[in-house]
């Protein structure tokens, strides 16, 4: 089954899995039926992003998405499955391959408040990277760093190197977390959620300049939101996760414009409109996820699902391709 578009994918995700077990107490334990409890955060998923591309992760809270992103930089270790990159496999990295990755994979913080040392100025925060990986001289260092503050376009950046984040403004202390992601040269960023905690007035600036540095720098990057009209506005592809599994996956028109998983149907139903009069559709689901921990049998969606059938209830579906790049997990598509 085809993951992604037909050029060498830059990372090749199979069927990749984090489960982490519950702990008991010892009451509990005997009270149990002994079995090992897990929370399966990712669940065998598997997808393919093409260098240079803008990929979007969406889904609520706990759907996966993140812990996704922290298994391709190598943040936690898989319980199973492949990470292919460039067509190495880095799914086990240890030690200065580990470090050499580092180097190639970088992350974008959510919360621009909480992601800069406060005793650091804004230039020792940018050097910091370069001065873990040992990279250059002091003036090497500090050179890399305004350029890397001129990248995200805080300007003059004369007038921010010795100021501390508290001085800064959100959106000027989410470029600078910008900047330092950027210090390294990336191949790889992962931005999560990166402008949620910004003023609404400010997050087009802080996503176009992304954008722009993205098609500049030949980033690829994943975003992870569970807000679809902004991975509409920045990315190619999209990718819908429910309890640990990718529910669709496709060129992000196709499934913003034509989703066929329920849930992602529900997910642009429930897209803001800021024209109070046209009318809203769509489908609506209940409010409640199920528990993580006893997930239900078959499609894990189909205690909210209004086309739920019989085998949903006890068949897990498959993945099946609906349309060149365009995958869907759902009976209705089967
Ligand atoms: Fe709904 Fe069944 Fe499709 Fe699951 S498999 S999303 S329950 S129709």
């Amino acid at each position: 089954m085809a993951h992604g578009n037909s050029i060498s994918p830059f990372f090749s995700v199979r069927n990749l899995q984090k489960h982490y077990p519950i702990r008991r107490s010892l009451l509990e334990t005997i009270r149990s039926d002994h079995t090992a409890s897990f929370v399966k955060a990712v669940d065998g998923v598997s997808f393919d992003i093409p260098r240079g591309a803008t990929v979007g992760l969406a889904g609520e809270s706990g759907c996966g998405k993140t812990t996704t992103a922290r298994l391709l930089l190598k943040l936690v270790e898989p319980t199973g499955g492949t990470v292919l990159l460039d067509g190495q496999d880095v799914t086990h990295l240890t030690g200065t391959a580990l470090k050499a990755f580092r180097r190639r994979a970088q992350l974008m913080f959510q919360n621009p408040f909480e992601a800069l040392n406060p005793r650091f100025s804004i230039l020792r925060s940018v050097e910091e990277p370069l001065i873990v990986h040992g990279l250059g001289n002091a003036e090497e260092r500090t050179q890399r760093a305004i350029r890397a503050l001129e990248q995200v376009n805080l300007q003059p950046v004369s007038l921010y190197l010795d100021k501390y984040p508290h001085q800064l403004s959100g959106g000027q202390l989410q470029r600078a977390v910008l900047a330092r992601a950027l210090v390294l040269g990336p191949e790889f960023l992962v931005a999560d959620e990166p402008v949620s905690m910004l003023d609404v007035s400010i997050r087009a600036g802080v996503l176009n300049l992304m954008r722009d540095l993205s098609k500049e720098l030949h980033l690829t990057t994943l975003y992870i939101s569970h807000d679809l009209s902004l991975i509409r506005y920045t990315c190619q592809y999209t990718g819908i996760m429910y309890l640990g599994k990718l529910v669709e996956w496709g060129p992000t028109e196709t499934v913003v414009q034509t989703p066929r998983h329920p849930y992602t149907q529900a997910l642009v139903a429930a897209v803001p409109i800021p024209d109070p009069d046209q009318p809203r559709g769509g489908l609506e689901i209940s409010d409640q996820p199920p528990d993580p921990i006893h997930l239900p049998s078959g499609c894990r969606f189909h205690n909210r699902c209004p086309f739920v059938k019989e085998s949903c209830r006890t068949a897990e579906p498959p993945e099946m391709v609906v349309e060149p790049e365009h995958r869907v997990a759902c009976h209705l598509v089967a």
